[in-house]
């Protein structure tokens, strides 16, 4: 029998990553999209990955969509792609419209225009920001949007354009709507990983103190490793769904600071080590997000195996032996 073969756009983040790991192990032939004229993620992640294939395209070029799905004809589509950091979506909402909110149209229709659209499955990453300012605790799949970034924004009208070509054209799209999921390949520029990384450094004496906008508001953080399961599932159901993939559990910026410090072995004293700065600050901000994931639970068999204290102290102690190395 031959290889099962999935796309994954968005293949050089950190759920891609994960991802690609996850499928090469179900001997996958695994595609991964990269973008831009001199992408160093994509020599990274090659090296990461022998096996995996790159090619070139962009959510925001609809020829080179219709390209790469023409040549590689994949059974699985996994469209992780997107300008991704909330902060950044502020400063540049145009941007952030067109690849986040526009891009998953664009793949939809290519996959249109080649008929593929009744023998390629595509998973959508869809977002708990699309609740932001949220209207019920916890939040489920029929819980209303209120997103509060251009961000949210984008994943909304993502996610609601493909509810309506799942009921338009019967196509198998599978939206999974994640809670934060952190672990050791997170970006620098989130909070998590800023946090993991400045106390791996204030623990190996290389910095004293470091800066966050705020430390209020409450996340319900899981395990990378276990969330890219959970989209791998919702493409193997016999009908297509939307899914609210969360550990339940949430916690304050001030207590993933307070875990961080305890698994380096540092006093537990935050205004010892923490200085608040305004640029940090979003605009507009989430306070509250806690899912419920009863229904992934239920029908894909699906649990986070990582709890918190865990993924923290996996995050810290990843940075420091990277920064000794
Ligand atoms: P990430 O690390 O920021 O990765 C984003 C990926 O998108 C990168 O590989 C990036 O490629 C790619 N990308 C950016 N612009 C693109 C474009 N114009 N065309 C094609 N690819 C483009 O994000 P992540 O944490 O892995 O998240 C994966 C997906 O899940 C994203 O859609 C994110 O919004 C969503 N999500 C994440 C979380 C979370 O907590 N991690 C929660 C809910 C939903 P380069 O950087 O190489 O250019």
């Amino acid at each position: 029998m031959s290889k099962r073969t999935a796309l994954i756009t968005g293949v050089t983040g950190q759920d891609g990553r994960h991802l690609t790991e996850l499928l090469l192990q179900k001997d996958y032939e695994v595609i991964g999209v990269i973008n831009g004229q001199r992408n160093d993620r994509a020599e990274a992640v090659k090296a990461e990955f022998p096996d995996l294939k790159l090619v070139n395209a962009d959510l925001a070029d609809q020829s080179s969509l219709v390209r790469v799905l023409s040549s590689v004809q994949p059974d699985e589509i996994y469209n992780l792609g997107a300008i991704s950091f909330v902060g950044l979506s502020f400063k540049q909402p145009e941007l952030t419209a067109n690849v986040t909110g526009l891009g998953p149209l664009r793949l939809l229709e290519a996959m249109r225009t080649l008929g593929l659209e009744k023998t390629s499955r595509i998973y959508q990453a869809s977002s708990s920001e699309m609740f932001g300012k949220v209207r019920e605790v916890p939040q489920t799949e029929t819980t209303p949007f209120h997103p509060r970034s251009p961000y949210g924004v984008a994943k909304a009208f993502a996610h609601q354009i493909c509810v309506n070509y799942r009921e338009s054209y019967d196509m198998f799209i599978a939206c999974g709507i994640l809670f934060n999921h952190e672990g050791e390949r997170r970006g620098h520029e989130f909070v998590t990983r800023k946090i993991s990384n400045s106390v791996a450094q204030i623990a190996l004496g290389q910095r004293e103190t470091f800066a966050l906008g705020t430390l209020d508001p409450k996340r319900d953080w899981g395990y990378a490793g276990d969330y890219v399961r959970a989209m791998w599932l919702m493409l193997q159901q016999e009908h297509p769904d939307d899914f609210v993939i969360a550990t339940g559990e949430t916690h304050t910026v001030r207590e993933f600071v307070e875990a961080a410090l305890a698994a380096a072995g540092l006093p537990v004293d935050v205004e010892r080590f923490v200085t608040i700065d305004p640029q940090f600050q979003r605009p507009a901000e989430v306070d509250l997000l806690i899912g419920d994931a009863s229904k992934a639970r239920e029908v894909l068999g699906w649990e986070p195996n990582v709890r918190f204290e865990e993924l923290v102290q996996l995050m810290v102690e990843s940075d420091i032996a990277r920064l000794k190395r």
